[in-house]
């Protein structure tokens, strides 16, 4: 059986730890590998060397980091087909879908591509007398991502391209479940002509999380994860005073008002509730029919549920592939079983699935409850599956204070034919990302990506300008080259006269 190993200072390496996490092919339900974790001795092997490589990498000027970043990118398209595959063995989701995640991640290497343009500060001739400011922004250090398993190529894109492209150098822990992309991305990148140590790639569990939050040299954390890991992270990263964003969980609505254009807003919430099996942050997750158009809308949602191809991500017909791992399957089914005991109506029970062939892979069909009232815990928690709850609400305004209730604030979207109602609700809306007849409003990657409430934890979110900030600190140099001397001295605050 293969065995996953860490990638530290441009090189395989085995780790010091015996311990190791196992690999599934969701599809088959097989383990494939194993994937070593990593010890507290590896992570600061892995600090030490991306340590070693800042002073070099972040006095390279922007435009030659930026001809590395430009390599990566060809290499990324040349190697796509690799990539997506990994992607599909071991998350498990559909090829194009896992194709699309790449590209998304492809998208903030093209952004960094711009560092030299991203990286230029703000100069004022004559701010005093014969006195010039200017600001610039300078890297970090080392900085280190820990990341989740539902996007095992696109959310470390979201932090490391930047990062690197800013001059800092990088150590990512991605999830033990898919780790192999990262891995093959670190090798890619050192193909591109990057400097050995520039980034590191070490997998682990929470021993390897606990190593970077205590390391004193790693210097900002970026962490995508559940909303209990991302409150650790942040209360634990800010306690080792370093720079910290930690990006959460979700549950979020999609608002279906009665003059909607219904078809296209089924189709939009089949896609955005059923798609990677409901394993993305940003999946739709409550409908909310508001007004009428409740029976409508689960009439034909349920028709469509009902005909959802669940089959291999490696089947290019699949519509729907499997969860990631047994236990999550188990999760998600109880979640289901949940729901009816808390009297929700289950209109398309999922649980049942066979599928010919592969008997042992992690599948759930697509399940849709209606009649799901907000105190709920299937309403409430995140299930993180393929399950859609109808929320019946009375008008607008119910919506709004439905929406605006929930812990989490990370997406949410508005079908409506009416631009007063549309503009509105995205003014009252306290949700970072909002769609209207968007499904999924994921930013591209000169925007940026990142939540509100308990979705995200720090001021920053990822990629676009914000994730330049993030990544860089900010330096304002004021400066006199007097021509004669000036000997008297002042002990008033300067002032203009
Ligand atoms: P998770 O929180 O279990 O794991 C995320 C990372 O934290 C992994 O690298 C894991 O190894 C590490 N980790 C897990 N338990 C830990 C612990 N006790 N101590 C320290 N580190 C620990 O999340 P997941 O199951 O891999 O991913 C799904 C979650 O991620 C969902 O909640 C989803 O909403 C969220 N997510 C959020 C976004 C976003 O942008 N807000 C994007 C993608 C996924």
């Amino acid at each position: 059986m293969s065995i996953i190993k860490h990638f530290i200072n441009g090189q395989l390496f085995e780790g010091s730890s015996k311990r190791t996490g196992k690999i599934f092919n969701p599809a088959t339900g097989e383990e494939t590998s194993k994937v070593n974790l990593a010890s507290k001795d590896d992570i600061d092997l892995a600090v030490e060397k991306a340590k070693k490589a800042f002073h070099e990498w972040s006095n390279k000027p922007p435009v030659i980091r930026a001809r590395v970043l430009f390599k990566f990118k060809e290499l990324i398209e040349k190697n796509s087909d690799e990539l997506t595959k990994l992607i599909v063995l071991e998350h498990g989701k559909v090829y194009d879908d896992a194709k699309g995640s790449l590209t998304r991640g492809l998208e903030v290497v093209e952004f960094a591509c711009g560092i030299p343009q991203l990286l230029k500060g703000e100069f004022t001739e004559n701010v005093g007398t014969e006195v010039d400011s200017w600001s610039t922004r300078q890297p970090l250090g080392v900085c280190a991502g820990i990341t989740p398993f539902n996007f095992p190529a696109m959310v470390p894109m979201w932090m490391f391209p930047i990062a690197i492209a800013c001059g800092n150098t990088f150590v990512l822990k991605p999830s033990e479940k898919d780790p192999s992309c990262s891995i093959k991305l670190a090798q890619l990148f050192k193909e591109a002509g990057l400097p050995d140590g520039v980034f590191n790639v070490v997998n682990g569990d929470k021993e390897a999380v606990d190593a970077l939050l205590t390391n004193k040299d790693v210097a900002a954390i970026s962490f995508v994860g559940s909303t209990p890991i991302a409150k650790y992270i942040y209360e634990n990263a800010a306690k080792n005073e370093k720079r910290v964003q930690a990006l959460g969980g979700a549950k979020n609505h999609c608002v279906i008002m009665p003059d909607c254009d219904l078809d296209q807003a089924v189709n939009g919430l089949m896609g955005a509730a059923y798609g990677s099996a409901g394993e993305r942050c940003m999946a739709q997750s409550v409908a909310v029919a508001v007004g009428n158009i409740g029976d409508q809308l689960v009439s034909k949602l349920s028709q469509k549920v009902e005909k959802l191809k669940v089959g291999p991500g490696s089947d290019k017909s699949s519509e729907m592939g499997p969860l990631v791992t047994k236990e999550h399957l188990e999760k998600v089914k109880a979640y289901v079983d949940l729901g009816v005991e808390e009297g929700a109506k289950l209109v398309v029970d999922g649980r049942n699935i066979k599928l010919q062939g592969f008997e042992k892979g992690f599948y759930l069909g697509g399940c849709l409850f209606d009649q799901v009232k907000s105190n709920m815990r299937i309403y409430k928690e995140e299930i993180f599956g393929p399950v859609l709850s109808v929320v019946r609400v009375k008008d607008f305004k119910s919506a709004v204070n439905l929406v605006n209730n929930h812990e989490f604030g990370n997406g949410t979207s508005i079908y409506t034919r009416d631009g007063d109602v549309g503009r509105s609700y995205a003014n009252q809306i306290k949700v970072g990302m909002v769609g209207i007849n968007i499904p999924i409003p994921v930013p591209m990657a000169f925007h940026s990506f990142g939540g509100w409430k308990r979705s995200l934890f720090g001021d920053q979110h990822m990629h676009g300008t914000e994730g330049v900030r993030f990544y860089t600190k900010l330096k304002t140099i004021t400066s006199r080259w007097p021509s004669g001397l000036r000997t008297d001295p002042e002990f008033i605050m300067p002032t203009m006269k």
